[in-house]
């Protein structure tokens, strides 16, 4: 199992705009059994590959926790996962959207918990988001699947995730005036700098995803 580094903000590479993956090979899954590893050892609940340096449309998500906790209540029918014929299937976690399309969000809201793996360490402010969202997306053989949320989380997830593929951050939502820019990327340099964060990096060992020359780029 190799692990991948988590770009930091303001890396470059985070703001590159993600391209359609077209060979889903074997290389290509390879890579996201090692990208789904990457996000549970960062204890995210989403990560896009160009998070690690690989400007391709593709995310992983996994809701599991939060559909447990209480934080984020479950309401009949939130979340329902189709093929591409229509029929329901089971939802299965880490899910993995490729080539994803976000193609109907309703009701606005505000959330003030979203959080990010390239933004460690750094507060939250609101953000704009839909509470329902439709997304058409492939897994990792190529199948088409159809996910249709109203749970609050992975709703917000989704946005985030997709928002990665196109070059977009967090403080791109993030009001203007509630932050500054060397604020953020101080308190980024400080969870860094953190003796036991250098001590843990070094233990675990990640590889740099973007010196990789996978046959789906
Ligand atoms: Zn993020």
């Amino acid at each position: 199992m190799t692990l991948y580094k988590v770009l930091h903000y303001p890396h470059v590479l985070l703001r590159k705009k993600g391209t359609p993956v077209e060979n889903f090979t074997d290389s290509l899954r390879e890579f996201i059994k090692n990208f789904i590893a990457t996000m549970y050892e960062f204890d995210g609940g989403g990560l896009a590959a160009p998070q690690v340096g690989v400007s391709k449309r593709i995310f992983v998500v996994d809701f599991k926790p939060a559909f447990e906790s209480d934080s984020f209540e479950r309401k009949e029918g939130d979340f329902k996962v189709y093929d591409k014929d229509h029929k329901e299937i089971p939802a299965v976690f880490p899910m993995v959207f490729i080539n994803p399309e976000l193609v109907e969000m309703s009701e606005p809201i505000k959330v003030n918990w979203e959080g990010c793996l390239s933004f460690p360490n750094a507060e939250s402010h609101n953000t704009s988001r839909f509470l329902n969202v439709e997304i058409h997306a492939q897994n990792e053989n190529g199948e088409k699947f159809i996910v249709k949320s109203s749970h609050l989380y992975a709703s917000v997830c989704f946005q985030h995730e997709y928002d990665h593929l196109d070059g977009i951050m967090l403080v791109d939502r993030w009001n203007k005036t509630s932050f500054t820019e060397s604020d953020v990327i101080a308190d980024i340099k400080d969870f860094e700098n953190d003796p036991a964060e250098r001590k843990r990096m070094k233990k675990i060992k990640v590889t740099e995803a973007s010196k990789i020359k996978f046959d789906f780029l």
